[in-house]
C-alpha cells in the first residue's frame, strides 16, 4: 500500500482529541503506556485502519509523530526511532524539534521547524535532516496542530518519510552537472560559466585574469598500451598534481579527454606565468605509478591572458588553444603565449602538411651528416643522419618544425623509411667503416614491422648491421609495456647499434639505462650549456652519467658544443664522443665522401672561447619611441637585458626610449652605446621567455589604459616622459 504522507497526516484530525482515545493515536497511546481511561472501542472499520497503519509504520515507508501542547514527544514510531539510534522510549519527552538539524547541508537556513510549530501552523513535507550523529537522513515531515474542546492548542500530530535517497541522487546530479566525475575536478561547463562571470566582473574593474589550456602529451600512447582503466588512473592523478600546484579546486577543471583549464585571477606578469607554466610542466613529467607500471608522459600549455588576449571567454579560450597548438607544434612539452602572429603560424602549418604529403614524391628530401667525433683524439668515428626539407617557395625547412607535423599526420611512417634506405645506401658506399646513426620516432619505434624494415635496408644495401646506430628519444619508455622491451630484444638481434638521444631533456631517468640495452649516450645540448653556466649541477649529473655509461659500457655523446669552453669542460669529464658546430655543422653527401675518401679523418675543434649569453639574431621591425615622436627601427639582437637597434642617427648615449614590440608590449630602454645608425640599449626590466625560444616583455600595457588615453586623445600612452634631444632623422 503505497499512502503518501502528506495524506496520512491529513484529515483524520477533524475525529481526533487529545486524549487519544479515538483514531489511530489511542492505539499508538497504549503502547507508549498512557494510562487509558476506557478501552480502545473499535468497530471493524477503524481496526482495519489501525491494522492499515500498523502495517504502513512496519513497512519503512513512512512513520508517525505526536507531542503535546509544548512539542515534547508523545508518541513516535519505533523503527524511525531506531534509525535515529535510540528506541521510541527514549525519545520520549524530548522536544521534537530537537530530532533535526536547524540547517540543511547547503548551510542555507531551514523554513524553521520551531517557527512552524511556534505559530501553530500546519506543515508538510518539510525536508529536515536527522540531529543524530553517524546518521545523515533527511526527513520530509508533515504536521497539524490539534486542538481541545476549549479550542486550546493540544499538542502536534503528524508524519514522516525518509528521502535520503532522492536528496542524494538531487545532490549528485548538481555535483556530476559542476564537476569531472572522474578526477573531481570542474567540469568544462562549471569552469566556463566561471570564467564568463569572472571575466565579467573583472572587465568592469579593469582586472586581469589569465588562462591556461594543458594537454598531456604521449597520453593516448598510455591509454593505448596500458588500458583506459590506467589511463583513467593516469588522469586522476594528473588532476592531483594540478591541484598540488593551484590548490583551488574551482580554478582547476578538466575540459575532457587529456585537456584542462586554470584560470588564473589578477595574473599578467608573463614572467610569473612563465615560471608557473613551466612547473606544472616539470610536475606533470615525472613519472607516474599507475596499476604497478612506470610510466611518463609530459604536458603543453598555452596561456592567454585578459584582457590583452581577448576580454571575452570565448577569445581567450580561443586564443589559449592556438597558443597550445603552438606549444605542441614546438615539440612538446614546452609552453606559449598567445601572440597575434599565431594565427598566421597555424595557416602556415597546415600549408606545411599539405606540401608535405608529396615533398617525399617531388625529391624535396635530402640528408645531411653530421660528424660524430672522438673527444679525445678528434678523430670522426661516425656521422649522424640529419633530414633536410629544401620547399620550393620557403627553402629549407627545420626537421625540428616538419618531424612534429610528419608525426601528428601520420606522415612519419614513409619519410622514417625512406632515411633509414637513404641512409644504409649513402653509408654502404663510404671508404672506411664509418658508422652512420639514425634518428627513429617514437611512433616507427612502436610499429612492429619496424625490425623487418631494418633488416631489410641491411640486406639491400649490404651495410654490416654494426656500422647502423639507431637513435631513440626516452618518450619510448611509456610504461614499461612488455612491447617495448620486445622491440629492443628485435632489433639488438639484428646487430644494429641503439643509441639514446636528447638525454637531460624532459624526464630524464637513469633506471632504464640499466635495463635497456644501448651502446650510447647522446647528452642534449641544452644540458651541456647548462653546465657552463656557474652553479650549475649538470656538470655533476654529466659526471655521473659518464661514469654510469662507463660501468654499463656505453659510449657517451656530448651534442651542440659550439665553443671551446665547452668542449674543455666536456673532456675533462670524460665524456667519449662529441658533435657539435666546434667539430662540424652537417656537410652533404659529397663533401663527407671527400673526408672520408681521404683516409683517416680527424677535425681540429675550432669555435668561439666561450658560449655567448643567449642573444637571438633577428629582423624584427619595432617602434623606438621618444619624446612623442615614434621611430621604426629594426632589431637585430636581443637578450633579456638589452638589444641592438638600427634605423636612427647618431642618439647621444644615455637617452631614453620605449621600445614598441606591438601589442601593448612597451619596453623603457637607454641607450649604453651610439654607433652611427646602430645603438645598443638596456632595459629597465628584463625580457622574459615567450616559450617559443624568444622573448617578450613581462608586462603590457593594457586595452583598458589604451582605450583611457585615446578617449583623452593623448599620445601619452602612460609612458615616461624623456629628456628633449636633437632632431634625429629615421635613416
Ligand atoms: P637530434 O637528433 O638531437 O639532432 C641534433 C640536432 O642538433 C641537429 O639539428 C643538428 O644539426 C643540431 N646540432 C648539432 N650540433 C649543433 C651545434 O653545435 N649547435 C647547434 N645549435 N645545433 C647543433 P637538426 O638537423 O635541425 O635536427 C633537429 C632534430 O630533428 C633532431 O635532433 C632529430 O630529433 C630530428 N630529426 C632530424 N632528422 C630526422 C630524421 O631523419 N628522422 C627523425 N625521426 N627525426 C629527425
Ligand atoms: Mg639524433
Ligand atoms: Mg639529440
Amino acid at each position: 500500500m503505497d499512502m503518501p504522507s502528506s495524506h496520512i497526516s491529513g484529515d483524520q484530525d477533524e475525529t481526533a482529541t487529545d486524549d487519544g482515545s479515538r483514531g489511530f493515536f489511542g492505539k499508538l497511546g497504549a503502547r507508549m503506556g498512557r494510562q487509558r481511561s476506557e478501552p480502545v472501542t473499535a468497530n471493524l472499520h477503524t481496526r482495519d485502519a489501525l491494522l492499515l497503519l500498523q502495517n504502513y509504520e512496519e513497512s519503512g515507508r513512512g512513520w508517525f509523530w505526536a507531542t503535546d501542547a509544548e512539542g515534547r514527544i508523545t508518541y513516535i514510531t519505533d523503527a524511525v526511532a531506531r534509525l535515529m539510534g535510540r528506541s521510541s522510549g527514549e525519545l520520549l519527552g524530548k522536544a521534537f524539534t530537537d530530532l533535526f538539524l536547524p540547517v540543511d547541508s547547503h548551510g542555507e537556513r531551514q523554513r524553521t521547524l520551531p517557527f512552524l510549530m511556534t505559530k501553530q501552523s500546519k506543515f508538510d513535507e518539510l525536508p529536515l535532516r536527522s540531529a543524530f550523529e553517524g546518521d545523515d537522513r533527511w526527513w520530509a515531515v508533515s504536521g497539524r496542530p490539534h486542538l481541545d474542546s476549549a479550542g486550546n492548542l493540544a499538542g502536534w500530530r503528524g508524519s514522516g518519510s525518509d528521502i535520503t535517497a532522492q536528496r542524494r541522487s538531487a545532490e549528485d546530479a548538481s555535483r556530476l552537472a559542476l564537476y569531472d566525475s572522474l578526477t573531481g575536478l570542474a567540469n568544462r561547463f562549471h569552469i566556463s560559466k566561471k570564467l564568463d562571470t569572472t571575466l565579467a566582473a573583472f572587465s568592469q574593474q579593469q582586472r586581469s585574469c589569465a588562462i591556461m589550456l594543458l594537454d598531456l602529451d604521449r597520453f593516448k600512447q598510455v591509454n593505448d598500451t596500458l588500458g583506459h582503466p590506467a589511463g583513467d588512473a593516469l588522469l586522476r592523478q594528473v588532476a592531483q598534481r594540478l591541484l598540488k600546484i593551484f590548490g583551488d579546486k574551482e580554478m582547476v577543471s578538466r575540459l575532457g579527454g587529456d585537456e584542462f583549464q586554470i584560470i588564473l585571477p589578477d595574473l599578467e606578469d608573463r614572467g610569473k606565468l612563465g615560471d608557473m607554466a613551466a612547473d606544472i610542466i616539470g610536475s606533470l613529467s615525472q613519472p607516474y605509478s599507475v596499476e604497478g607500471s612506470r610510466c611518463i608522459i609530459g604536458a603543453s600549455v598555452g596561456v592567454a591572458i585578459a584582457p590583452f588576449d581577448g576580454q571575452t571567454s570565448d577569445d581567450l579560450i580561443r586564443n589559449a588553444d592556438l597558443a597550445l597548438y603552438a606549444a605542441k607544434g614546438n615539440g612538446r612539452g614546452r609552453f606559449r603565449f598567445y601572440s597575434s602572429d599565431l594565427h598566421q603560424a597555424a595557416e602556415d602549418r597546415r600549408a606545411l602538411e599539405e606540401d608535405l604529403r608529396d615533398a617525399l614524391a617531388r625529391g624535396e628530401m635530402e640528408l645531411s651528416y653530421q660528424p660524430v667525433v672522438q673527444s679525445k683524439s678528434n678523430m670522426v668515428t661516425g656521422v649522424e643522419a640529419l633530414i633536410r626539407w629544401t620547399h620550393p617557395e620557403r627553402g629549407v625547412i627545420s626537421p625540428a618544425v616538419f618531424i612534429p607535423i610528419a608525426e601528428e599526420a601520420n606522415l612519419i611512417w614513409p619519410l622514417g623509411e625512406w632515411v633509414l634506405r637513404k641512409a644504409c645506401e649513402d653509408a654502404a658506399r663510404w671508404p672506411g667503416d664509418l658508422r652512420v646513426a639514425v634518428n627513429v620516432s617514437p611512433i616507427q619505434f612502436a610499429n612492429e614491422d619496424l625490425p623487418k624494415i631494418v633488416a631489410n635496408a641491411l640486406a639491400t644495401t649490404g651495410l654490416p648491421a654494426d656500422r647502423l646506430e639507431l637513435e631513440i628519444t626516452e618518450s619510448v619508455f611509456l610504461g614499461d609495456s612488455a612491447e617495448t622491451a620486445l622491440m629492443f630484444k628485435a632489433l639488438k638481434s639484428l646487430g644494429v647499434r641503439l643509441a639514446l638521444d636528447d638525454f637531460g631533456t624532459g624526464y630524464s631517468s637513469l633506471g632504464y639505462l640499466q635495463s635497456a640495452p644501448f651502446d650510447k649516450i647522446k647528452i642534449d645540448q641544452s644540458f651541456v650549456r647548462g653546465a657552463t653556466v656557474p652553479g650549475s649541477r649538470n656538470g655533476a649529473i654529466i659526471a655521473a652519467i659518464v661514469a654510469l655509461a662507463e660501468a654499463l659500457e656505453m659510449e657517451t655523446t656530448a651534442e651542440g658544443i659550439e665553443s671551446l669552453d665547452q668542449l674543455d669542460l666536456i673532456r675533462t669529464l670524460n665524456v667519449s664522443h662529441v658533435q657539435g658546430y666546434v667539430y662540424s655543422k652537417p656537410v652533404g653527401h659529397q663533401l663527407l665522401i671527400e673526408h672520408a675518401e681521404a683516409g683517416s679523418w680527424t677535425i681540429k675543434p675550432s669555435g668561439p672561447a666561450k658560449q655567448r649569453n643567449d642573444r637571438f639574431q633577428m629582423f624584427r621591425k619595432v617602434g623606438a619611441i621618444h619624446d612623442n615622436h615614434r621611430y621604426n627601427v629594426v632589431i637585430r639582437n636581443l637578450s633579456t637585458t638589452g638589444a641592438f637597434i638600427e634605423g636612427i642617427l647618431d642618439v647621444p648615449v644615455g637617452t631614453r626610449f620605449v621600445i614598441d614590440f606591438g601589442e601593448g608590449q612597451l619596453a623603457t630602454a637607454t641607450v649604453r652605446r651610439s654607433m652611427k645608425h646602430q645603438q645598443g640599449i638596456e632595459f629597465e626590466q628584463t625580457m622574459v621567455s615567450d616559450g617559443n625560444g624568444g622573448l617578450c616583455t613581462r608586462h603590457r600595457v593594457s586595452p583598458y589604459l589604451i582605450a583611457a588615453a585615446t578617449q583623452q586623445a593623448t599620445s601619452q600612452l602612460a609612458l615616461p616622459s624623456f629628456t628633449t634631444t636633437n632632431d634625429w632623422k629615421a635613416a
